[in-house]
């Protein structure tokens, strides 16, 4: 299958790609990143993406984001620009749709519970888990473990690596060691998960009553897009106000990202997507004060959002339940299920906890809770 025939030298091209782990032959109708985005559409980690939380837990309300929300919100982003900067829309899809796939349950606080938890045993990264499921960890093929996705997407999915993970990997991990960039459509799914999750957690966080538009009008950021919405519109309610700063907020990062990125892109005029991955640094950013724009708003949401109490609560929960699952399936794996309990005693000793975060990891929240429930509270008695 042809490439797109309006792609850009630089962008990533069937042709130049570096290819599949496996050999398979090409798709008839498909790019091979058309194919690798309907892979991830059809994995089962895409499907456990609705139930685990981005930062409201699942129960909590059903408006909130969801990571499969996030993830479509950050694929949007995404092709919007990839399309603009002519580059491959098929390939920033895919790594979209994929880039929280090795995320744990109840969001941050999951992983980093997980993390601690694995520090004797090389830790817990959810970026590196993330590669770990499309190459390992889903089973759907006969050929071969995982999805079997180009070098393009995996090299896109794995976005931070520590150093000691980057040696296991092999190609896709190199550029951590030699600082290489990757290619461009990895560059700006990069951003427009930061596009995403600023603006919809302003949103969620307005919705959920945990900060006001009081303090919001404190960011720049806001500020400016919410005047210009109270001016044009002084009756609108309140729901559709938000609205209308949020898209206009959205808007402005992503034209500002646009125009930076095509200066450093036409300064550096890459031969191609090799030239790219040489960059000293991404020629896909945001424009110095829009980045300090943009900085002011997350330490604000850092402080007053994820921060909040009724948030810290939750997480505390959280960390508990991850921390003690884990313990226990340690202490005692024969209480894990067949499937896992076979898997883990197949490894030799010092792989076996691994094992157990890969199941922990690959939960939802509520089948965490679930789990935990099964272990941990007493049966209720019957008379
Ligand atoms: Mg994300």
């Amino acid at each position: 299958m042809a490439d797109p025939c309006n792609l850009i030298h630089y962008a990533a091209h069937d042709s130049s790609t570096r290819g599949r782990i496996h050999n398979e032959a090409s798709p008839r109708y498909r790019s091979a990143f058309q194919r690798d985005r309907d892979r991830i559409v059809h994995s089962t980690a895409f499907r456990r993406l609705e139930y685990k939380t981005q930062v409201f837990v699942n129960h909590e309300g059903d408006l909130y984001r969801t990571r499969l929300t996030h993830s479509v919100e950050v694929a949007q982003i995404s092709r919007s620009i990839a399309r603009t900067l002519r580059l491959n829309e098929d390939l920033t899809e895919a790594i979209a749709l994929a880039h929280d796939l090795g995320h744990t349950p109840f969001g941050h606080a999951g992983q980093d519970a997980l993390n601690h938890c694995m520090q004797p045993y090389g830790g817990f990264e959810h970026n590196f888990q993330s590669l770990r499921v499309v190459d390992h960890l889903e089973e759907k093929y006969a050929q071969f473990a995982g999805l079997n996705l180009t070098f393009e997407s995996r090299e896109g999915i794995l976005k931070h690596c520590s150093l000691a993970n980057a040696k296991t990997v092999g190609a896709v991990g190199e550029r951590f060691l030699n600082k290489g960039q990757p290619s461009l459509e990895a560059q700006l799914v990069n951003l427009a998960d930061q596009i995403a999750y600023n603006n919809h957690d302003v949103d969620d966080g307005l919705r959920a009553g945990l900060i006001n538009i009081e303090q919001l009008q404190e960011i720049q950021l806001f500020e400016e897009q919410y005047a210009v919405v109270r001016s044009q519109y002084p009756k609108l309610s309140q729901r559709r106000t938000i609205h209308e700063v949020v898209r206009r907020m959205i808007n402005r990062l992503v034209i500002d990202l646009v125009e930076t990125s095509t200066q450093l892109i036409t300064t550096a005029n890459p031969a191609d997507i090799e030239a790219v991955r040489q960059q000293p640094q991404p020629l896909i950013q945001f424009s110095e004060k829009q980045h300090e724009l943009n900085q002011k708003l997350k330490q604000f949401l850092r402080e007053k959002l994820y921060r909040h109490y009724r948030v810290m609560r939750m997480s505390r929960k959280a960390e508990q339940i991850i921390t003690q699952l884990f313990n226990a399936f340690m202490e005692e794996p024969r209480i894990l299920p067949d499937e896992q309990y076979e898997l883990l005693m197949a490894q030799r000793e010092p792989e076996r906890p691994r094992i157990i975060a890969d199941y922990i990891a690959g939960m939802t929240d509520r089948y965490a809770l679930s789990e935990h429930q099964k272990i941990f509270s007493p049966p209720t008695p019957t008379v």
